[in-house]
């Protein structure tokens, strides 16, 4: 049967299962580690997980076996932030940086997003599908399984609406799942610098929101009366489940962010806010006022918004690669998030700009140095957290009976191996609903 797979001989099993909700406080330090475990998997989801000993006449003699060789078996990485589309290259401008320019030298001179803009605008569909693409195959090849993705490098209308097509067009048929976001409010473009409410206002609220959610009574028609948009919009799939602003200085202002938030959450998407990443602007208090499933970076979070995000389901994002791609050596505090109650994950931030790291294992390794997490508390962070980050967390991001059979077969036998090495890639194979989409062996 497609889909049926048992997995055998794990020196460990992580099950990593929080039943109730995301793992806070102390539970964050519990895998759920079996010794010699096994994981039976039908029809793509996840059908016994536990002891090997007590499962071999659960299987049955038609499951194809899968022998995990004395490796470590542990869900399928979730990473709920990432930028993957986009046209271009900064490496220039990276290069312009090690030599002491700033980043506001580097955008003045045409740089830093408003490059990425131009090129994002200018690239296809078909070469913003096949950079994606390649990214994406790195990120599974890497152990991801489960992704969000935002716009965000568009910034008109069609642009933005052409990279939310290609994470819809990658999310048909690539092996890793996608969670598409809308950011058509990550930064002001160029041409509305004297007046960025109406980019905020007329761009974002009224023209880009009813397209991404293809709310027919709102898109535009011809003098027929039909949709003057895009073939598919007659299928009233919107193009994103979330919506994400970046409130920060540079950016938008708080006061902005909240209509967008608004107005997005009025026509039925989820809620993500990029806040404190480099000033405290009160994006955190906004995410929890209005429920977002996550606040994302928090690298300034004052005291009393941890406070407030800790005791509030929205969960905390941290994104370790960015102040290690700008080599800032300023990180979240994650421990004052954890005392606080939060529920923690972590996520790459795939980015152009500041973090061009497919790998959630190199986060979990900035995690543990930099932000003081447990290898326990980061692997958690990467898979079941990140997946409530998501609102993933009832179906993917642990190993329990009834949700995906989505798992990595790591090459090593102790699962802190993830956190202790870094540079390299410990994915033998990769699971995703029972079918191996990843096979080092057979490449
Ligand atoms: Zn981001």
């Amino acid at each position: 049967m497609e889909g049926d797979l048992f997995v055998v001989n794990a020196s460990q099993v992580l099950t990593v299962a929080s039943p109730g909700g995301p793992k806070r406080g102390a539970a964050l330090r519990d895998v759920g580690l079996t010794v010699d475990g096994a994981v039976l998997i039908r029809r793509g989801n996840v059908a016994w997980v536990g002891d090997a000993a007590q499962v071999s006449e659960l299987a049955g003699p038609h499951i194809p076996f899968l022998d995990a060789g004395g490796r470590v078996v542990l869900p399928g990485l979730v990473d709920p932030h990432t930028h993957l589309v986009w046209g271009g290259a900064r490496l220039a401008e990276f290069e312009q940086r090690l030599a002491g320019a700033t980043y506001q030298e580097i955008a003045a001179a045409g740089g830093g997003i408003v490059s990425t803009m131009q090129a994002t605008r200018a690239a296809s569909q078909e070469e913003l599908l096949a950079s994606a693409q390649r990214r994406l195959d790195a990120m599974l090849a890497h152990g991801t399984t489960t992704a969000e993705v935002k716009s965000g490098y568009g910034l008109d209308v069609i642009s933005e609406v052409k990279c939310l097509e290609v994470t819809r067009l990658l999310g048909e048929w690539h092996p890793v799942e996608l969670v598409s976001t809308f950011l058509g409010a990550h930064a002001v473009p160029p041409a509305y610098r004297t007046d960025p409410d109406a980019y905020i206002d007329q761009v974002v609220i009224k023209e880009m929101l009813p397209r991404v959610v293809r709310d027919e009574r709102a898109l535009p028609r011809n003098h027929t009366g039909q949709i003057r948009v895009y073939a598919n919009a007659r299928t009233h799939v919107a193009l994103a489940e979330f919506c994400d602003v970046f409130c920060d200085a540079g950016a938008l202002d708080l006061v902005q962010s909240r209509r967008v938030l608004e107005a997005a959450r009025a026509v039925g998407l989820g809620l993500k806010v990029h806040a404190d990443e480099f000033e405290a602007l009160g994006a955190t208090r906004l995410a929890v006022e209005l429920g977002a499933a996550s606040a994302d970076h928090l690298v300034v979070t004052p005291p009393e918004d941890i406070a407030t995000l800790g005791a509030s389901d929205t969960v905390a994002v941290f994104l370790p690669g960015t102040p290690f791609g700008l080599a800032t050596g300023h990180y979240a505090d994650a421990r004052a998030f954890v005392e606080a109650g939060a529920a923690v994950a972590l996520a790459t931030d795939l980015n152009p700009g500041t973090s061009p790291c497919p790998s959630m294992q190199f986060i979990i390794a900035l995690a543990c140095r930099y932000m003081k997490m447990l290898p326990a508390e980061a692997v958690a962070a990467a898979t079941i957290n990140a997946a409530h980050a998501i609102r993933r967390g009832d179906v993917v991001g642990s190993l329990e009976v009834g949700k995906q059979g989505d798992l990595l077969i790591l090459d090593t036998d102790d699962y802190r191996d993830l956190a202790y090495q870094f540079g390299g890639n410990l994915v033998h194979t990769v699971v995703k609903a029972g079918r191996v989409v990843y096979d080092r062996e057979a490449r």
